[in-house]
C-alpha cells in the first residue's frame, strides 16, 4: 500500500539532523504512531522517483535490530519516510546516566546482529553508525536505524554543515581528503561501532572535548592518535571487545562473526532474553536526562 501526507496527523518535534526533522506522527487510518522524517533535497522528480524506487528494498529490511520502514513519499521536494516510532529516543539521549557492563553487551549485541542482518540479507553496509542511529524504546529494544540504501539520495544530499563529532574510521578520514569518495568497507562501520559503544560507555564522545570544535583537530586525532579505550570499570574482555572494533588497520579489525563469537557476546546470549533488565535502564536514564534538564533550565532561570 502507499502512504501519503494527508493520511498523517502531525505530532512533536523528536529532533532535528543535518539533513531535516523528524516528528512523531500519527498515521489516521491505522492509528499507529510513526516518526516521519523530512529530507530536504533540491532535484528534479525524475531523481526523486529513482530514490523513492532505491528506498523500496527498506521493506526487505525485517528483523529484529532493525528500525520497521512504513514507507516513503515526496512533496515539494522532500522526501518524507515513515519509520517505526521508538519511544526512548536515540542512544545519544539515554547515555550519560552510565551503564552497566551487562547493559554495554546487550546494546553491542543487537547493533552487531543489525549490522550483520543488513550485510548478509541485503548486502548493504550502514556507512552513519553512531548513537543517534541507534534507536531504544521503552521495551529495552534496540535498533538500527538510517543505513545507507540509497546512493541517488546519499548523492542529493546537501550537507550543511560537517558534524562536529566524526564516527568515521580513519581510512575512510584520510581516503576522502584524497579522492573525495573514500575507499570504505564494512570494517569501516565496524570502527564506527567500537566508537560508538565506547561513547555509550563514557556518556560522551570519546575524544578530547578540545577538538569538538576544531573539525582539523579531530580528524588529526582520530587519524594520527591512539584509538580511545573503555573507561575504567569494565572488564578486560569488555576491552578487548571494543579493541577489535577500533583496530586502526581495517584489515585487522574484526567481522561480525568475530565480534558474535567473542566471549563478551557469547556471555550476553547466555544471560537469556530476561537476564538483563534494559526496561529500568531505559527508565532511569530517561528519569536521569529529564532531571538534568530541569536543573539545567532552572540554573538558566536563576541567569547564573
Ligand atoms: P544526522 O543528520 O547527522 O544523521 P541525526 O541522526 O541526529 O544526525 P536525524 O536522523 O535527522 O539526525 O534524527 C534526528 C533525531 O530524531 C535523532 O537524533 C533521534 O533522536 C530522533 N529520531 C530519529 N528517528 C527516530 C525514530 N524512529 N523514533 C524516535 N526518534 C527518532
Ligand atoms: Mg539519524
Amino acid at each position: 500500500f502507499s502512504i501519503s501526507m494527508d493520511q498523517f496527523e502531525l505530532e512533536d518535534e523528536l529532533g532535528k539532523g543535518n539533513y531535516g526533522t523528524v516528528r512523531r506522527v500519527i498515521h489516521k487510518p491505522t492509528k499507529v504512531n510513526m516518526a516521519m522524517k523530512e529530507i530536504r533535497l533540491e532535484l528534479e522528480d525524475q531523481k526523486l522517483n529513482a530514490i523513492l524506487m532505491e528506498l523500496d528494498i527498506l521493506h526487505r529490511a525485517v528483523a529484529p535490530e532493525i528500525v520497521e520502514f512504513y514507507g516513503a513519499f515526496f512533496v515539494e521536494g522532500c522526501v518524507y519516510y515513515c519509520m517505526e516510532y521508538m519511544d526512548a529516543g536515540s542512544l545519544d539521549k539515554l547515555q550519560g546516566v552510565g551503564v552497566s557492563e551487562e547493559i554495554l553487551a546487550r546494546i553491542s549485541g543487537a547493533m552487531v546482529r543489525g549490522l550483520k542482518f543488513l550485510k548478509d540479507h541485503l548486502q548493504i553496509m550502514h556507512r552513519d553508525v553512531k548513537p543517534t542511529n541507534v534507536l531504544v524504546n521503552r521495551q529495552g529494544i534496540i535498533k538500527l536505524c538510517d543505513f545507507g540504501v540509497s546512493g541517488q539520495l546519499e548523492k542529493s544530499l546537501a550537507k550543511t554543515n560537517i558534524g562536529c563529532q566524526s564516527y568515521m574510521a580513519p581510512e575512510r578520514i584520510q581516503g576522502e581528503s584524497i579522492n573525495n569518495v573514500g575507499t570504505y568497507s564494512v570494517s569501516s562501520d565496524v570502527w564506527s561501532l567500537g566508537l560508538s559503544i565506547i561513547e555509550v560507555a563514557m556518556g560522551h564522545y570519546p575524544y578530547p572535548p578540545e577538538t569538538y570544535a576544531n573539525v582539523f583537530a579531530q580528524l588529526t586525532a582520530i587519524v594520527q592518535g591512539d584509538p580511545p579505550t573503555l573507561p575504567d570499570g569494565f572488564s578486560d574482555e569488555a576491552c578487548d571487545f571494543v579493541a577489535r572494533c577500533l583496530m586502526k588497520e581495517p584489515t585487522r579489525r574484526a567481522t561480525y562473526s568475530e565480534l558474535l563469537e567473542h566471549s563478551f557476546l557469547v556471555k550476553d546470549e547466555e544471560r537469556g532474553k530476561d537476564g538483563v533488565d534494559m526496561v529500568s535502564w531505559v527508565a532511569g536514564a530517561i528519569e536521569w536526562k529529564e532531571k538534568e534538564r530541569l536543573k539545567a533550565s532552572a540554573t538558566a532561570d536563576l541567569g547564573l
